[in-house]
């Protein structure tokens, strides 16, 4: 039997810490999904869909086993549909689990099949996310070590100067 998981989240943009949790789950799992979710109120996003879905596609472009879509709605009812039976997701400071654990639980009731499986981050990407990238990045700051290459093109062609 293939177990395909989905790796939900903005992905806004993607970062190493994200990167880390994909390719370990690429690793237990069959098939992994990565699923950029279609933020309907854009205002709180920086990069179009399809600006996330290609950043992270060109990342994982040699993991076979990785795909990366789009979606909106439920995180469950989209991992419903691709036949998902595990739900991946990060874990990097004793304030995520709190999220977390409500989110898991929440998604327990809606669809008791789907598991929630967390990976505990990497420690080099504890203190790392979209945001403080962005920070960073917006104040001229050097984000190697957090961003692919091609990430910070993207930003540097989406904010020149
Ligand atoms: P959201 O779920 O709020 O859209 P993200 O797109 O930033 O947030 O994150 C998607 C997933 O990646 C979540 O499971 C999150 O916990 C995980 N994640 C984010 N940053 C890290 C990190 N530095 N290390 C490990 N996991 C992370």
């Amino acid at each position: 039997m293939i177990i395909t998981a989905l790796f939900p989240g903005s992905f806004d943009p993607v970062h190493y810490g994200h990167l880390d949790i994909a390719v370990r789950a690429s690793k237990i799992f069959d098939r992994l999904v990565v699923g950029v979710y279609a933020a309907p109120d854009k205002r709180n996003v920086t990069f179009s869909l399809e600006e996330r879905i290609e950043m992270f596609s060109r990342a994982v472009g040699d993991y076979p086993n990785i795909e990366v879509v789009g979606y909106s709605g439920l995180t469950v009812q989209f991992a419903e549909k691709i036949g998902a039976s595990v739900m991946i997701r990060g874990l990097r400071v004793f304030s995520d689990f709190d999220y977390e654990f409500k989110m898991a639980l929440a998604n327990q009731e809606i669809h008791p099949d789907i598991e929630t499986v967390s990976l505990i981050t990497h420690h080099r990407f504890m203190f790392l996310s979209s945001s403080t990238v962005k920070e960073i990045v917006m104040n001229h700051g050097d984000p190697r070590n957090m961003i692919p290459p091609h990430v910070l093109e993207r930003f540097h062609a989406k904010f020149p100067g």
